[in-house]
């Protein structure tokens, strides 16, 4: 099926061949896949993906790729938990967890964008795939990039958790890492991809990689029983994942698999680094760059490259946005480690801090449905949370040293008891 007619850009609307292409040559807009929407509509059903790998390869036909196998076959199909206690805590009546932070090979959502990223990239030839990365991208092009037999040189700000650069070097790529910042590591690729003409998975791949995200919107909506929620609240670095889940949901829409799409996108940063919340919140399309400050490093882009399209995707849908500091990104992960057994890294506290904010504001009403997407796994971020953790108690292995130590602690007797004498879910 040559559902591809080709890439486009996303400002005048120039065509261009489907090449590894990320930039109008004219206007410099961005580049986009341009689909034949009416040849899918006459393959693509309910039915159809049903009946698909589980995995975000059952949306093929949805997606920019020809190869026949592509890599990645164990990405997607994460789980969508309907999280009642969550919903309990926040006083709202439907609350779900997209939880991309397990079932991934490198456990974030990086995995769905590299997936097809490095796919496309094999596609076209290319023995080498790189990146600039804020952390989990590192993860999951290097992880990618060996499955398919490629070399990666992956590019990080040198302040990186430890979690990611182990995550990373694993796998053995060229981990080059750069005394500066996210922006400034990103400014330096594009020179790296000019010169060496490696295949960089969010530079000149950029259009198939965005492509990816999409599946996160598809699969909310099949594992909801081809539903829409009222609401999704999406942590924005560049501005990609927000946008693409908006488009997935339009396409479903637009090829009949929905009968409606009313759901509202809303945006959560960090506090220390909000470009695209302070566009929102001020109603201007401008987004001004920032000099991130946070210790949410994932999130950490301050100028974001889809920064105007996330905050178009939240016009149309009617959605808004927020940001948390430090301590309520804290927070929001031991508020979710705690009500729902799930252990998330920086960038799901700021998305669980943010819906805390958009229900006490009446943005998010409190009896419509809500997925909150999960994007990170916290063993990655652990230093954020180590110092703010109640604890081990040691003892030795003796019944009566552990006697003492519940003796000398007043204060956790009572509570273990009273943990295990209650239970906590209706
Ligand atoms: C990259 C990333 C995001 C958001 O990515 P976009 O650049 O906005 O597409 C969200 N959460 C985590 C954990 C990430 O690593």
């Amino acid at each position: 099926m040559a559902k591809v007619k080709g890439l486009k850009c996303r400002e005048c609307g120039r065509p261009y061949p489907a090449e590894p292409l990320h930039v109008c040559e004219f206007c410099f807009g961005p580049l986009e896949v341009d689909y034949d929407y009416s040849r899918m509509q006459k393959v693509v059903n309910r039915k159809r993906i049903e009946a698909g790998p589980y995995s975000l390869w059952r949306y093929r036909d949805l997606l920019p790729i020809e190869e026949e196998n592509p890599i990645g076959s164990h990405c997607g199909m994460t789980p969508l938990l309907h999280a009642r206690n969550l919903a309990e805590a926040l006083r709202v009546k439907e609350v779900y967890i997209k939880n991309d932070a397990v079932c991934h090979p490198s456990l974030s959502f990086k995995d769905r964008v590299v997936a097809v990223a490095v796919t496309k990239a094999m596609e076209f030839g290319f023995s080498v795939v790189a990146c600039a990365s804020t952390g989990n991208l590192a993860n999951s092009v290097a992880a990618h990039a060996a499955e398919a037999g490629l070399k990666s040189f992956i590019f990080i700000p040198a302040d990186l958790e430890q979690g990611k650069i182990v995550g990373t070097l694993i796998y053995d790529p060229v981990l080059v890492s750069v005394d500066g910042n996210y922006d400034e590591v990103n400014r330096l690729c594009s020179e790296v991809a000019d010169k060496y003409g490696w295949a960089f998975v969010n530079i000149n791949i950029r259009p198939y990689y965005a492509e990816g995200s999409k599946t996160f919107g598809y699969e909310i909506v099949e594992q909801l029983g081809w539903r829409t929620p009222r609401h999704i609240v999406v942590p924005a670095a560049g501005g990609s994942l927000v946008t693409k889940i908006w488009k997935g949901l339009k396409e479903f829409y637009q090829l009949g698999l929905i009968p409606d799409c009313n759901t509202r996108m809303h945006v959560a940063q960090a506090a220390g680094c909000s470009p695209i919340v302070t566009a929102i919140r001020n109603g201007s399309d401008t987004i001004r760059p920032v000099r991130p400050d946070t210790i949410c490093k994932s999130l950490a882009i301050g100028n974001p490259a889809d920064g105007y399209y996330a905050f178009k995707a939240v016009g149309e849908s009617k959605g808004y946005a927020a940001d948390a500091n430090d301590e309520e990104i804290i927070a929001g992960m031991s508020l979710l480690a705690v009500t729902e057994g799930i252990f998330t890294e920086t960038a799901g506290g700021v998305t669980v801090a943010v819906a805390k904010r958009l229900i006490e504001e009446g943005i998010i009403p409190r009896d419509e449905s809500v997925v909150l997407s999960i994007t990170g796994n916290g063993l990655k971020t652990q230093e954020v949370v180590f110092n703010a953790l109640k604890p081990a108690v040691p003892i030795k292995p003796t019944l009566k040293s552990f006697d003492q130590a519940i003796a000398e602690r007043p204060n956790l007797a009572p509570e273990v008891v009273s943990k295990a004498s209650t239970t906590h879910r209706g």
